[in-house]
């Protein structure tokens, strides 16, 4: 899953990134107003972080150019502690949910996890499809219940379809949701992890769709 990461606060936008990577996102980041705005309009982010005070444009302002302009990603903001009507004015914005610093990290986690849910139509955290099992606050991934020991790109190629679970996902897609920007993508090495999650998980958990993609198998 692809993330926007939009903080100005170096020290802070360094351990988030740390947090989030961990926890399987890919994680793109900007430091300045005008950056998030071009990144958010350009690159396809499922979830965005976007504190509020920035250099260059303002949170709230960058918040409302991509509402205007028919952006639906899910976007979580960060507020100063004292400042409720920074809250006030984000949701009114079309944020999606706040946090006021400071917050701890876990507590960005579960926020995101709700909102990628939600995005999603799906109530419950842990996604299953037959025998397999993915639990998105460990990062983690069971077959029969039995562990299952994933590198990230493998990890997150099968979280990305398993979120979409009734659709052909294209290979550029993929490789999207797969890298950070700054990453030297290649569309070909989706193959190379599809034969592997195959491997580890059975051949019938992804169905190649021939020159479309790839989509979720039944694992029954
Ligand atoms: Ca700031």
């Amino acid at each position: 899953m692809r993330l926007l990461l939009v903080e100005d606060d170096a020290a802070l936008a360094d351990r988030l990134a740390t947090t989030l990577t961990q926890a399987g996102y890919a994680v793109d980041r900007a430091a300045d107003g005008v950056d998030a705005a071009h990144l958010g309009e350009t690159e396809p982010y499922q979830l965005i972080v976007l504190d509020l005070g920035l250099p260059g444009l303002d949170g709230l302002s960058v918040l409302k150019q991509w509402r205007a302009g028919g952006l639906e990603t899910p976007v979580l903001v960060l507020t100063a502690r004292s400042a409720w009507t920074d809250k006030v004015e984000g949701i009114d914005a079309g944020a999606d949910d706040y946090l006021a610093k400071p917050f701890q990290p876990e507590e960005l986690l579960a926020r995101l996890r709700a909102l990628a849910r939600r995005a999603h139509g799906q109530a419950n955290p842990v996604l299953e499809r037959g025998r397999l099992r993915l639990d998105p606050r460990a990062a983690s991934v069971t077959l029969d219940g039995a562990p299952v020991t994933l590198t990230a790109q493998e990890y997150r190629l099968l979280h990305h379809l398993m979120l979409n679970p009734e659709r052909t996902v294209s290979r550029t897609e993929l490789t999207e949701q797969l890298y950070a920007q700054d990453f030297d993508r290649d569309s070909n090495t989706i193959e190379v992890f599809v034969a592997r999650l195959r491997r580890k998980l059975g051949s019938e958990v992804i169905e190649t769709a021939r020159g479309l993609g790839y989509r979720l198998g039944a694992t029954r």
